[in-house]
């Protein structure tokens, strides 16, 4: 960049006059005992003054841009949630994940961390709000959404100064039932119409995660004996929003919610519980996603949190959908 560009920047910036410009570059060339060219000055003066010469010309990449099968990805986002590491055992290793949202303005998008790469969040004391940088990574396609994997030279970054917007909300979209595609986060209201006699409750070892025997009046697992287990509480059915209906699944907190019932009563009752739900038929706001079920080659509407119907907030929702038409 030669001198006369950098002196139009810098009037252009700053409204001072070429004169003046002019003169503190020749004055900085002397004071540098004229090591530099005019247009080494020129740089340095712009730099003083806070000037970013070299405006970036390359567009940050939009995570509603992020598709999956990407081979090296570098993302510039913000630190939307960060959920806590879970262990498991996978093909008799144990492993550890976490999953961290990123956020821009144009959407979320899902990191995993696997293994080692949980000391990243330690290291650089992530936290949720942060504008960081991820490099070395790559994308994979879950269920039809893109998510994010580091590689092995892939690595996060803090940027301390950046315009990067914190997502004010997970991409959610209300819809109707009839409207659902797969590969994207809805939130619906319906109410569960019908509950599948499935099995409901899970007995977990609460080391390897594995389900474990029922022997008796104590649970086994085959790789660490007698265990007090963990239960995991897997509700199918449908919901219905008077639009159309769709197979669901909700897990844990969510399916215990539905129910209306503690989850000590639920594992005290058992299945046959789910023959006298009184909650059938109760409106709830579901938030998921529809995801093609391979063993049954069926779509679910996979449930990832339940709102109580709002009256209130609905009625706004409602109030404002028909001012804007
Ligand atoms: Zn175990």
């Amino acid at each position: 960049m030669d001198a006369d560009i950098i002196i139009k920047k810098i009037i252009e910036n700053t409204g001072k006059c070429f004169e003046e410009v002019n003169r503190t570059i020749l004055n900085k060339q002397q004071e540098l005992s004229n090591l530099v060219s005019k247009d080494g000055a020129a740089y340095i003066v712009a730099k003083e003054m806070g000037l970013d010469l070299f405006e970036k010309t390359q567009r940050r990449l939009e995570i509603k841009n992020v598709v999956s099968g990407i081979k090296n990805l570098n993302l510039n986002a913000r630190i939307f949630r960060i959920f806590p590491p879970k262990e498991f055992e996978y093909k008799g290793k144990k492993c550890k994940v976490a999953n961290v949202i990123l956020s821009d303005e144009s959407g979320t998008i899902r990191m995993s961390l696997w293994d080692t790469q949980l000391d990243l969040l330690e290291k650089n004391k992530l936290k949720v709000g942060q504008a960081v940088e991820i490099f070395g990574a790559y994308t994979r396609d879950n269920s039809g959404i893109p998510e994010i994997r580091l590689s092995r030279r892939g690595g996060i970054n803090i940027l301390e100064d950046s315009d990067i917007p914190f997502g004010t909300k997970e991409e959610m979209v209300r819809t109707d039932i009839c409207n659902i595609q797969e590969g994207k986060k809805y939130e619906v209201r319906a109410a569960l119409v019908q509950i599948f006699n499935t099995g409901l409750i899970y007995e977990m070892c609460p080391t390897c995660k594995k389900r474990v025997k029922k022997e008796g009046s104590e649970f086994v697992c085959e790789t660490d004996g007698k265990v007090k287990p963990e239960y995991l509480i897997v509700l199918n059915g449908v919901i219905d929003d008077g639009t159309g209906n769709v197979r669901t699944v909700l897990f844990r907190d969510d399916a215990v919610k539905v129910l209306g019932v503690d989850l000590e009563k639920i594992i005290e009752i058992g299945p046959s519980l789910l023959s006298e739900v009184k909650t059938l038929g109760k409106e709830f706001i579901f938030e998921g996603s529809l995801k093609k079920n391979k063993m049954f080659n069926k779509s679910e509407f996979v449930i990832s949190g339940i709102k109580d119907v709002n009256v209130k907030e609905e009625a706004n929702t409602i109030i404002n959908s028909l001012s804007k038409k």
